[in-house]
């Protein structure tokens, strides 16, 4: 039996990262996330795709959308080789959730919810492997030794994004033009809207129980 296709929607810093971990082990399903893509791919050369910068860094520095080609095709790539998939930072506006419409069918779209006061301090404090890229929090989700990760020993750094004018712009960037995008999917039969101001475990347990009730 293939696994399940899974959409994880919700702002910066809502907490897609930290579950999708969770969604690729249970689940054996790849994670599929343009963020960390492109992040490996800051400095691709990007002027034959006609956008304002020659690569996505300018971009991804300020907080503002990587251009639709570029994201596009990283998903499509991905999709073709994956059998069950969760699927984190993609789409981000509706001309990517017209694009994955031709892509893929999706067995489960969930969509973490969180203020936006929340979101700042989770942003500011977030802490990410330079290796294998699991996410910490200084407060909230404190790793065994500081500064060291848990799963692969790697060293935690600070994203050059989660500054607080790159946050309040990406936060603004959501609003603008992520919102609308989860709007159009609320109708879906498979959309299936989680309390992301819980603990990590109370989450998870929603989303665990979610993806279980659509197979
Ligand atoms: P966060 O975890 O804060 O939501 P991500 O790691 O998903 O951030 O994304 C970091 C940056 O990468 C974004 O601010 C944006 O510049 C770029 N990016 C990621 N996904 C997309 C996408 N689907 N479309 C355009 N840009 C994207
Ligand atoms: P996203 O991928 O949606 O941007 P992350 O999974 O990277 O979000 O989480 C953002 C930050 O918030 C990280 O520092 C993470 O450790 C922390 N975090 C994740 N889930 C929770 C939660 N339920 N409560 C408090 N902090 C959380
Ligand atoms: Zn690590």
């Amino acid at each position: 039996m293939s696994g399940p296709r899974v959409l994880i929607l919700g702002p910066p810093g809502a907490g897609k990262g930290t579950q999708s971990s969770n969604i690729a082990d249970e689940f054996d399903v790849e994670h599929i996330t343009t963020g960390d893509a492109l992040r490996a791919n800051k400095d691709m050369d990007i002027s034959d795709m006609d956008t304002e910068y020659d690569t996505p860094r300018e971009y991804m520095e300020a907080g503002d959308l990587v251009p639709d080609a570029v994201v596009n095709a990283i998903v499509e790539e991905a999709l073709t080789s994956a059998d069950g998939f969760v699927l984190d930072g993609y789409p981000r506006n509706l001309e990517q959730a017209e694009e994955l419409e031709g892509m893929t069918d999706l067995d489960v779209i969930l969509s973490l919810d969180v203020s936006r006061e929340e979101l700042v301090d989770r942003l500011t404090g977030r802490r990410v492997c330079d290796d294998c890229g699991a996410n910490y929090h200084v407060e909230f989700n404190q790793p065994e030794e500081e500064g060291v990760c848990d799963e692969c020993g790697g060293e935690l750094i600070q994203r050059d994004d989660d500054n607080e004018e790159s946050v309040n712009n990406r936060l603004d960037v959501f609003e603008e033009n992520t919102l609308p995008v989860i709007e159009h999917y609320e109708d879906d039969d498979a959309f299936v809207a989680i309390d992301g101001e819980q603990t990590p475990d109370e989450v998870w347990a929603d989303i665990e129980a979610a993806i279980e009730d659509a197979n």
